[in-house]
């Protein structure tokens, strides 16, 4: 008989973790120049889990130095592709060999459930770079058809040093996002992590320079987004920013952009996605379980969570039925038992903030039909019951404003064209879904609705071959597939007369 290998005990192993953080520049760890630093708390506790370097100006500037003599030096850039591909395969298993040390610094650091992390994101962070170092050897340039006086190359070149900015909700998952296309075409990089969140980004870095990445290619200054973000993206000497993050910090990218050396920008922003319902649905379980998972997984804190439900009149109570039943055995729990499905909100700031709103909504006229409370208080740590308004009508705060947290606004409806109107009626524009059997009716919304993402029957379906953004004030541009490659590269004609 094979025993089973025993459970991993991951309170055991979360004494036994190291930290690193300092910042990480020219493939060594240093403190920041000004000595600074910034507590990062664990959200389960609310105690102090370490002190992390407070990257600034001065900061920012070593590192995109290191970045910009790494890219002219050409060690990556001019590397064969086979050989980049090689060494990003080597990158992409070393994530993995350290997935439990990162799963749990992720988990301690930012609160999400520890099989999440295990399970979701790291091993989604070692695909993500597995696919693009496949790819990198794999795209090639093309010719212009001009006839035949010429020959007309068109190309693609790495943009040089890449900043790249990224939220707390998937610290490690929405870095890999960034760094493994910028990394596959060529190109150096300085990761400002989340000040909520730094620590796998501060200890991935280190992985990539043993796995061969040169030193200096790939940099992370943590710090706070007023001081180490802002000098980023307001440098003279970095060509791109690729971000993702709230709407209102996208939009002072931009404005960064145009003040300094006019960087290209990409922005990965928020969400306020709607997931519609039609009576004629046949199997209204399935529909109700992934609008719970849609709202409710990680806690709430998703870019793309479906946290407007649209239902068609008649369908609503048999759908939050369902949707309270699975919010009640969703009730969160210690991050690091394997068990929890829901963990602690990010810090105390965002934890008030989606308090805010369960009070906004009732404010409003919106009923609680579930949930609604801070719960175990006791921990020290930032909990919040998965909440289920009805009740909603689409002007009220909680149905337009992107609340990131586990908050469904539940919103009922006559026709389908009424729901496509309340659908598009909010700035967002990055997922949605619609619900029907009718093989028509599902085209014509998935057509009408302005989302990046259409999810016909299903939700939060995910691979990394798809693109991955927003219409509207969700952002500019795609992560994922090989459409994320265009951000880090220019299109270069090269003409040669044959005349
Ligand atoms: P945020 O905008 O507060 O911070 C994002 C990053 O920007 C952090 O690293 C922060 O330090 C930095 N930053 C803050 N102010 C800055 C400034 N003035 N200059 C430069 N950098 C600055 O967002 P958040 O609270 O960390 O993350 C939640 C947001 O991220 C939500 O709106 C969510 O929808 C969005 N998000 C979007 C996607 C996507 O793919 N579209 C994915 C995940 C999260």
């Amino acid at each position: 008989m094979n025993a089973q290998p025993a459970p991993i005990s991951w309170h055991e192993r979360a004494r036994a973790l190291e930290f690193r953080t300092q910042a990480f520049i020219d493939g060594r760890y240093l403190d920041a120049a000004s000595g600074a630093t910034f507590d990062t708390v664990n959200p389960a506790t609310g105690k102090l889990l370490a002190r992390v370097a407070a990257g600034d100006q001065e900061d920012i500037n070593r590192a995109v130095l290191a970045a910009r003599t790494a890219f002219r030096k050409g060690a990556w850039v001019n590397l064969r592709p086979a050989k980049r591909k090689r060494i990003l395969l080597q990158f992409a298993d070393l994530i993995a060999r350290h997935a439990e040390e990162l799963a749990l610094l992720e988990t301690l650091d930012m609160g999400k459930p520890i099989t999440n992390s295990f399970k979701g994101d790291v091993p989604g962070a070692a695909a993500c770079v597995r696919w693009y170092a496949e790819a990198l050897d794999k795209v090639y340039d093309e010719v212009a058809p001009t006839g035949p006086g010429a020959l007309a190359f068109v190309t693609r070149e790495p943009l040089g040093v890449i900043g790249a900015i990224v939220p707390w909700n998937y610290p490690l998952l929405m870095a890999a996002w960034k760094f493994a296309p910028i990394l596959a075409s060529g190109n150096s990089l300085v990761l400002k992590p989340s000040e909520k969140s730094p620590l796998t980004a501060l200890r991935v870095a280190q992985l990539a320079v043993e796995a061969g990445v040169p030193p200096g290619v790939f940099n992370v200054v943590p710090g706070l987004g007023q001081t180490a973000g802002k000098a980023l993206a307001l440098h003279m000497d970095v060509d791109c920013i690729a971000f993702t993050g709230s709407t209102a910090t996208g939009k002072q990218i931009m404005q960064y952009a145009g003040q300094s050396n006019l960087k290209r920008v990409s922005l990965e922003c928020g969400g306020k996605s709607p997931n519609i319902v039609l009576a004629d649905y046949p199997d209204l379980d399935k529909a109700a379980t992934a609008a719970a998972h849609a709202i409710f997984d990680n806690q709430g804190e998703v870019c793309s969570a479906g946290s407007r439900l649209l239902l068609q009149e008649g369908i609503k109570d048999a759908v939050l039925e369902k949707v309270q039943a699975m919010a009640r055995g969703m009730q969160p729990g210690d991050p690091l038992d394997a068990a929890t499905q829901m963990g602690a909100i990010v810090d105390e700031t965002q934890m008030k903030r989606v308090l805010g709103y369960i009070d906004a909504g009732r404010n409003a006229g919106a009923q609680v039909r579930f949930g609604g409370r801070r719960v175990r208080e006791d921990s020290g740590g930032y909990f919040i019951e998965p909440t289920v308004f009805e009740g909603v009508k689409p002007a009220m705060p909680i149905a337009r404003e992107e609340i990131f947290g586990p908050v469904l606004s539940a919103i009922t409806f006559k026709t389908v064209d009424e729901a496509i109107e309340i659908a598009n009626d909010v700035i967002y524009g990055l997922a949605s879904a619609v619900w029907t059997r009718d093989v028509t009716t599902a085209h014509r919304v998935a057509r009408a609705l302005r989302a990046g993402t259409v999810y016909i029957n299903c939700y939060d379906a995910d691979d990394i071959t798809v693109p991955f953004g927003g219409f509207k004030q969700s952002g500019i541009g795609r992560d994922k597939s090989l459409h994320a490659l265009e951000k880090y590269t220019e299109l270069k004609t090269t003409w040669l007369d044959l005349t």
